[in-house]
């Protein structure tokens, strides 16, 4: 049995499937490796590091996507440069094993069920403790949430800690943490390292406590709703709970130096949280990261993929901030990609076990089939829009 790992054809992806150490496990386990060739680069994983591991380094593209029986990539696959859709590429049969934004791009399932392509989607990996080493959404978002913070210490005009001089005293900075799910918490750990002073705020009440004991102070709001859907996940809120939530942060955001927004809720556009009339009221030279910029943004005036300055404050937008530490977050993708695998691999070859809650959530098609309801639902409000 052969498992390919794809060069990434997207230009802001620099992180690749598997890394060298990674590969060496796998070897030893009796299993073929192929890497087509430059696959690291953007990582810092050569060639030569691949092939010193047991991998074998395919140059003709064609022929590594289309002779894999597992194929493994981090971005959804794409058309080619020659207008070729990657998904064609694939054996029938094979499997594909990516990040492949399902719920936001349920069109993708159609055409892997199409090309019968067994796929299993990172994003649909169960949030269960079982599944935590496989969890890529986690190992990703904890990247985005640290280089969120460094960028806005680099880009705020302040010190972020309180510094003690014989010019004088510096204040600490006040930051303002967003969504305290895994991004936010470790951008509230990365922050308080720097010195900062932090509030962090969250409609899932049940994060109080780890944002507590991060040393952060926890904005409480309380709403006469629910806030938590099935998976711990936060629950699209009412607008009666969404304005009454903005207007408790507006005091909080005046008063900070970097506001960090990090709040999604999965299958759904970003919440708005910080409207154009927060920004207005920021002191000048604050800072805004949006880490939701991708799906959406959590202020108004963010513009996916750029810096911009309005209202004297400078909004960050950055996209795919995972990708920009590719050694690291290669390395835990890698990882959680294997511990995946071993689910899926019996004796060398692939048995994919439905009756295994973990393969069940995270395989979206299979045999020609879109197996989730939500892909399948998600699919027919994209085809009722078009038509
Ligand atoms: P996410 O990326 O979907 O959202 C980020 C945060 O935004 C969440 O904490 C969410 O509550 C918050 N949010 C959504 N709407 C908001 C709003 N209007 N205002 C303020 N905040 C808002 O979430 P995530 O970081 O991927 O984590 C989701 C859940 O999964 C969390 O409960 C997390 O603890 C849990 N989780 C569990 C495991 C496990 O048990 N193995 C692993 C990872 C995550």
């Amino acid at each position: 049995m052969r498992i390919a790992v794809a060069k990434e054809i997207e230009v802001c992806e620099r992180r690749v499937a598997l890394v060298p150490d990674i590969v060496a496990r796998l070897v030893k386990q009796g299993l073929e490796i192929w890497v087509e060739a430059g696959a690291g680069e953007r990582a810092f994983f050569n060639d030569a590091a691949y092939e010193a591991a047991g991998a074998t380094i395919i140059a003709d593209s064609d022929r590594l996507w289309s002779e894999a029986d597992i194929l493994l990539k981090v971005s959804p696959p794409q058309e080619r440069e020659d207008g070729r859709s990657e998904i064609d590429l694939l054996k029938e049969g094979s499997v594909l094993i990516s990040f492949l934004n399902p719920l936001g791009n349920p069109v993708i399932a159609q055409k892997l069920a199409a090309r019968k392509v067994t796929a299993l989607s990172m994003e649909m990996i169960p949030r269960t403790t079982r599944a935590q080493s496989m969890d890529a959404l986690s190992s990703q978002a904890s990247i985005a949430g640290y280089k969120a913070v460094l960028i806005a210490a680099a880009s705020l005009p302040k010190y972020f800690p309180m510094l003690t001089t014989a010019a004088g005293t510096i204040a600490p900075a006040k930051i303002f943490i967003m969504g305290a799910g895994v991004a936010g918490l470790q951008a509230i750990a990365t922050a308080r390292r720097l010195g900062a002073v932090v509030e962090a705020f969250d409609i899932r009440p049940a994060v109080k406590e780890e944002v507590q004991s991060l040393g952060a102070k926890f904005v409480e709001i309380k709403l006469d709703e629910e806030t938590t859907a099935a998976g711990g996940y936060a629950k699209e809120i009412s607008e009666a709970s969404k304005k009454r939530t903005q207007e408790v942060v507006t005091e909080h955001i005046k008063n900070a130096d970097v506001v960090i927004t990090t709040a999604q809720v999965p299958g759904k556009k970003a919440p708005l949280l910080v409207t154009e009339d927060m920004v207005k009221q920021m002191k000048p030279g604050s800072v805004i990261v949006d880490i939701a910029a991708e799906q959406g943004g959590n202020c108004a005036c963010t513009d996916p993929g750029r810096d911009i300055v309005a209202h004297g404050v400078t909004i960050i937008g950055p996209i795919n901030l995972p990708s920009s530490l590719p050694v690291h977050a290669s390395q835990l993708y890698a990882k959680n990609l294997t511990s995946l695998m071993q689910l899926l691999i019996k004796d060398k070859t692939v048995d994919v076990n439905f009756a295994d809650d973990i393969i069940d959530a995270a395989c979206i098609t299979h045999a020609g089939e879109i197996r989730s309801t939500r892909i399948k639902e998600a699919l027919q409000t994209v085809t009722s829009a078009v038509s």
